[in-house]
């Protein structure tokens, strides 16, 4: 991932920016700006995002420099790039961080990536300390824990993040057993899926399980608005 590429020109398929507070994660409830890209290689069943890929259409498309202008024309100084899968354009999504990262006022930019893309290529051709990568491990539930691409599990940094989002017994059986197998670095999070799993019964699960590094992570978006509204 080495080939240089011109930000006026390289374009990438959005579905939205805007900003609001980060719902999940280490910096929930901070002020953010989310960059959705559109395009997933993934189905999961419990998808929230499913507007963000086909059948449905980008919404429209920008150079590398329009989405940090975009970016930079909101007050907040922390970036989630999302999708979607935003890390499978490879070079341009590398591109991307790199222009976000040359941001001086940004500093912060969390990348939630499906677990099915390598981010080793990620971690040499981004070398801003600014970017973080949430990479999300599918379980059992989600019917794509098939594609998980592993090696990402040794990649992960302290200031990285290891979500699980958790619908059943085996969900929650599969995400401790990564745990221990993989001792992975970078903050577990345990996230209920929403209507399916309710938070007191995971907490319960992680005290009993004297699950200590791991952090519940509740969608905070979905408490302040509506479970599917858009653009929040
Ligand atoms: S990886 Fe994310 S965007 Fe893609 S189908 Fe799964 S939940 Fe939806």
């Amino acid at each position: 991932m080495t080939q240089a590429l011109d930000p006026t020109e390289v374009t990438l398929p959005l579905v939205e920016i805007f900003e609001t507070v980060e719902g999940e994660g280490t910096a929930a409830g901070f002020p953010t700006v989310f960059v959705r890209l559109f395009g997933c290689p993934l189905r999961c069943s419990w998808c929230d995002t499913t507007y963000s890929y086909a059948p449905h259409r980008a919404e429209m498309t920008l150079t590398i420099n329009e989405i940090a202008e975009r970016v930079s024309a909101y007050k907040a100084i922390r970036v989630c790039l999302t999708g979607g899968e935003p890390l499978m354009y490879r070079e341009r999504s590398a591109a991307l961080l790199n222009a976000l990262a040359a941001l001086a006022h940004i500093v912060d930019i969390h990348v939630e990536t499906s677990g099915a893309i390598d981010i080793a290529p990620f971690l040499e051709s981004v070398a801003s300390d600014k970017v973080r990568y949430i990479v999300d491990y599918k379980l059992p539930t989600s019917g794509e824990s098939g594609k998980m691409h592993l090696p990402n599990l040794e990649c992960l940094r302290p200031q990285d993040e290891l979500k699980f989002v958790i619908a059943t017994d085996q969900d929650f059986e599969l995400a401790c057993h990564v745990l221990e197998t993989y001792r992975p670095d970078g903050t577990p999070l345990f996230s209920p899926v929403w209507g399916e799993m309710e938070p007191r019964e995971l907490v319960q699960r992680i005290l009993e399980r004297g699950l200590s590094r791991v952090k519940l992570n509740l969608q905070i978006h979905k408490v302040i608005w509506r479970p599917k509204q858009r653009g929040v």
